[in-house]
């Protein structure tokens, strides 16, 4: 069975690295196949729109298509987080001039004139003189002035339209905001019902949000959203904590000066690099083509960009889920990190240097894996994994070879399809190494990765069958019988 035709390749019919990830929402949910075909590795499942039934239904029909092409697509259910919002207005909406005063009250009722209702519980005991108030997503900001039995008073530095329930964000004042909230709690039940493979983490602040979602959902890989200043002081707490992060552009286009995130976006991707977390980056990267056919040239540079910093996988939000060009908006992101992957370019990107992995056996077979591909001008490192571990550390140095993960559990199967560099296979588990290396370089030949002859670096973990074992570095033959004793 010839496979290579389902999986994206270069000119040269090298594997694609960078993942696409693509929300799936009414744009999309009916088009799943054509989207896997033109490069989605993960589908997002947004859970701040939609009912149960639909997410269900959605979930259903990804894991349906995805086994009709025995190709391992992950699942990231994203939960809304404790979102700050206005409460409502007299007829929705008003104008806010700048100069005007504003008075902000908890609570989340309809505003008298003058006024305005934030949902943040006591946000006044923290909020004080001089702290920044965006409103309506970024629209308004104010600088609140005076604070007073439990009110803050802010002037309109810039104005603009604000509207019921539109998206308030205070990054200066340090809320006393607790991850999980009520309705991400039922969100999580939901999503590990339905077996997900990752759980976004929006608006998380420390790394104690990240402890207390792990409580209720132990099993799914976390994806912490980098979206509040609070995350970007306590980055290293978070990255202990989370298996990988996103580069959430949208609210930190907000908490922070949009003319710094760019540089943000390098450091993230960096830093999480180093700690051997794995990164989306996200959020208007093809913006334009919710109505284009075609890109702007600024969002093809932005999407090549994401791919020299050397993020994981790049994401497509109202592109695909209530954009007019789903398909074609997952092309341009595939074809735009081909285009820079096969590049001098992004072969020499500085990476992870290899004194700065962890003194562990399996990063140092993952580190000799890495090197021995590189003296022989080795194609594929073929690793074999229980956990997606051993894959994840070969990929952090982001190897010229392609690192082919064969494991035998499907959950680990489904979430490395986030991982850049890492192409996900199923393999069947065999007891003893031998035959795990005969039987995989079969497979990879029957599934047309692999070519009889073709030299590999295979990396495994003796005794087979046990999590975190990885200790052995083979150069192998494709073909070649081993006796290993
Ligand atoms: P959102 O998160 O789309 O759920 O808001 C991403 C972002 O803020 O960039
Ligand atoms: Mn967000």
């Amino acid at each position: 069975m010839d496979m290579s035709n389902l999986e994206h390749t270069d000119s040269s019919g090298r594997l694609a690295r960078t993942k696409v990830v693509a929300t799936i929402g009414p744009a999309s949910e009916g088009i799943i196949g054509e989207l896997i075909d033109a490069g989605l590795r993960t589908a997002r499942i947004n859970f701040s729109h939609g009912e149960p039934d639909e997410h269900r239904r959605r979930v259903d029909n990804i894991r349906r298509i995805a086994d009709e092409r025995g190709l391992g697509i992950g699942i990231l259910a994203d939960i809304q987080g404790p979102k700050l919002r206005l409460g409502t207005f007299p007829g929705g909406k008003r104008a806010l001039h700048v100069g005007e005063y504003l008075i902000l009250i908890e609570g989340s009722g309809e505003a008298k004139p003058g006024e305005a209702f934030l949902n943040i519980p006591g946000f006044a005991a923290t909020i004080d003189v001089g702290h920044c108030v965006y409103l309506a997503d970024g629209q308004c900001e104010l600088v609140v002035e005076s604070v007073q039995s439990g009110v803050a008073k802010a002037r309109v530095l810039r104005g603009g339209w604000i509207g019921d329930r539109k998206g308030v964000h205070l990054p200066d004042t340090d809320l006393a905001i607790r991850l999980p909230t009520p309705k991400d709690v039922a969100d999580i039940a939901l999503a590990r019902e339905m077996e997900v493979d990752m759980i976004g983490v929006s608006f998380v602040g420390s790394g104690a949000d990240l402890r207390a979602i792990r409580k209720v959902a132990p099993q799914p890989l976390l994806v912490a959203k980098i979206e509040r200043s609070a995350a970007l002081i306590n980055l290293e707490g978070i990255l202990e904590e989370t298996d990988g992060i996103m580069v959430a552009r949208g609210d930190l286009g907000v908490e922070t000066p949009l003319e710094k995130l760019p540089l943000i976006q390098k450091d993230l991707i960096e830093m999480a690099l180093k700690a051997g977390k794995f990164t989306i980056t996200a959020t208007e990267m093809l913006e334009s083509m919710v109505v284009a056919a075609r890109p702007t040239r600024a969002e093809v540079a932005d999407v090549a960009n994401a791919v020299l910093d050397g993020t994981d996988a790049v994401m497509l939000s109202a592109e695909t889920a209530v954009g007019a060009h789903p398909i074609l908006a997952v092309k341009a992101m595939q074809e735009i990190a081909l285009a820079m992957e096969s590049s001098e370019r992004y072969a020499k990107a500085t990476r992870v240097a290899f004194h700065e992995a962890e003194p562990s056996f399996s990063n140092g077979t993952a580190l000799a894996a890495v090197q021995a591909s590189k003296a022989l001008s080795i194609q594929h490192i073929v690793c074999f994994t229980e956990t997606g571990n051993t894959a994840c550390q070969v990929s952090r140095f982001r190897p010229g070879a392609a690192v082919i993960a064969l494991t035998p559990h499907r959950r680990t199967f489904q979430a490395l399809s986030v991982m850049g560099h890492v192409r996900p296979v199923l393999f069947e588990r065999r007891d003893n190494l031998e035959t795990m290396l005969t039987d995989g370089s079969q497979l990879l030949v029957d599934m047309g990765i692999c070519t009889t002859g073709e030299q590999v670096v295979m990396v495994a973990g003796v005794p087979p069958g046990i999590a975190r074992t990885t200790n052995v570095m083979k150069l192998h033959h494709i073909g070649e019988v081993s006796s290993l004793y």
